[in-house]
């Protein structure tokens, strides 16, 4: 193929790709935007194998059938509520194969040391952060944050011996120095995301999104490939407008969040007494004579919703009360869940009106005029210890305040913790009535009390 009409086939593939991401913004548009995003990714691989640098084609369609497989077999069995651990191994593999291309290039002799080095330093980091990421989701290792001494102390001093080692490879070349700093940037990443807490891991994996796609960047100069420079440069954008928006509603720093920062030491509530722990709890019967006898009833889902797949149940318990003359709306935490838009598509799916979903900063003040709020499977997202504990690792998130409705019922299992392992106070609060079970069940008999 000639470099003009490769050059054509790229030009095409990246506007693909840029309107897919357009796509994707919004639960109506996003399975126009993936097919345009295949669309692009397969004008992108035909182009490439058909030019004239492939030389062992062979090697590359087996490696391609090899990836191929296992992206559709992972895809086709793996949870909704498992997808972040996907994404984070995704992300982690973007940066193994940044890793493995500079090594490739500067073994083969290439003069394109800034470029491969970069691209090496930002995907092991990728490569590793995402390891520990999706460990941490996978529940391989605890949520919770793992600090130990003097961790920003060892963090600068990584940082700084790569920023000397890269200094020193550029100039003089060294291999073994470029195996060293493969070698350092490997243990930060690891070392970047171990102390950050469960609450925060939706900032990690749009942090390390955007490093895979920095990673392709630096890779794609070394390469002299201009679609790995516009594809790399999109994700990495993408990722940053994504972690800065994350970092916006979970009110943390950017900065803190690129640099491993988000961390606290303390666990918290040790202010909890025994005599302060006693929740009461509740029958879906009562639960449905105090909702349809209410005149504003606000939904809060999370996570637990997802699992138990309660999201039909939950919008025939609002029709049965919207029916009853009870208004009715939801209102969605941004990291309600395990990814970011997580409640939207799960509502979406179960035809909630769009109309009736608000974001946290549009419902937060109707708390106080709700006669409940239905909290089903959520948790983090309402821990007031997020607003009261300055030692908590939730500090400073925004929550919803459901606290403030005449009656707060919890649908979940247990008393037990969400994602960031902080036990939540309101569970023991005199409004709050505990309804025990799995979401949809519970759920299913309020809707059978509302009917009968
Ligand atoms: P949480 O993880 O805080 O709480 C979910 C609750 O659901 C649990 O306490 C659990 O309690 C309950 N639950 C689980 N299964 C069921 C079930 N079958 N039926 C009823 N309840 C169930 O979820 P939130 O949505 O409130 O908060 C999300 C958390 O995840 C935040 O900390 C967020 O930072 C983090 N996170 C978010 C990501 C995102 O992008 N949205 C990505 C990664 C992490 P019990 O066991 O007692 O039933």
């Amino acid at each position: 193929m000639p470099v003009s009409l490769l050059s054509f086939c790229y030009l095409i593939a990246c506007i693909f790709f840029i309107i897919a991401i357009r796509g994707l913004a919004s639960p109506q548009t996003a399975r126009q935007g993936n097919i345009l995003g295949i669309l692009g990714m397969g004008i992108a691989i035909i182009a490439t194998l058909s030019s004239s640098a492939v030389q062992e084609i062979y090697w590359i369609i087996g490696a391609i059938v090899l990836g191929g497989v296992i992206g559709i077999f992972s895809a086709l069995k793996v949870k909704m509520t498992s997808l972040p651990q996907m994404i984070a191994a995704f992300n982690g593999l973007g940066g193994l194969s940044a890793v493995f291309i500079a090594i490739a290039e500067i073994i083969s002799g290439s003069n394109t040391r800034l470029e491969s080095t970069l691209g090496l330093l930002i995907g092991a980091i990728a490569f590793s952060g995402s390891a520990i990421a999706f460990a941490k989701l996978q529940g391989i290792i605890k949520a919770k944050n793992i600090t130990y001494p003097a961790q920003h102390l060892i963090n600068a001093l990584l940082g700084i011996s790569i920023i000397t080692l890269t200094i020193q490879f550029v100039l003089f070349g060294n291999i073994y120095v470029f195996y060293w700093l493969t070698l350092i940037s490997i243990l930060l990443g690891f070392l970047l995301v171990l102390p950050i807490g469960g609450a925060d891991m939706p900032v990690v994996i749009s942090v390390l999104n955007a490093y895979s796609g920095w990673a392709a960047v630096g890779i794609g100069f070394s390469l002299n490939n201009t679609l790995l420079i516009i594809v790399g440069a999109i994700v990495g954008a993408s990722g940053a407008i994504l972690s800065y928006i994350m970092t916006k509603a979970m009110n943390r720093s950017l900065i803190n969040a690129m640099f491993g920062g988000l961390g606290k030491n303390n666990s918290t509530n040790q202010n909890l007494s025994s005599s302060d722990r006693t929740a009461k709890s509740s029958s879906p019967s009562d639960a449905a004579f105090i909702m349809e006898n209410a005149n504003k009833v606000i939904i809060v889902p999370g996570y637990g919703m997802a699992v138990a797949q309660a999201q039909h149940a939950l919008k025939a318990m609002a029709d049965d009360l919207i029916k009853k003359g009870v208004v009715v709306k939801y209102a969605i935490h941004p990291v309600a869940g395990r990814m970011p838009g997580h409640m939207n598509v799960l509502l979406a799916e179960a035809n909630v009106p769009y109309e009736d979903v608000f974001e946290l900063d549009e419902i937060n003040h109707e708390f106080a005029t709700a006669d409940v709020a239905y909290v089903i499977g959520a948790n983090d997202v309402t821990n007031p210890l997020a607003k009261q504990d300055t030692n908590s690792p939730i500090y400073g998130m925004p929550i919803l305040e459901v606290e403030k409705a005449k009656t707060v019922f919890f649908v979940k299992r247990s008393l037990n913790s969400g994602y960031s392992g902080v036990d939540n106070p309101l569970f023991y609060a005199d409004n709050t009535l505990m309804l025990f079970g799995d979401a949809k069940k519970v759920t299913e008999e309020i809707v059978a009390s509302l009917e009968n």
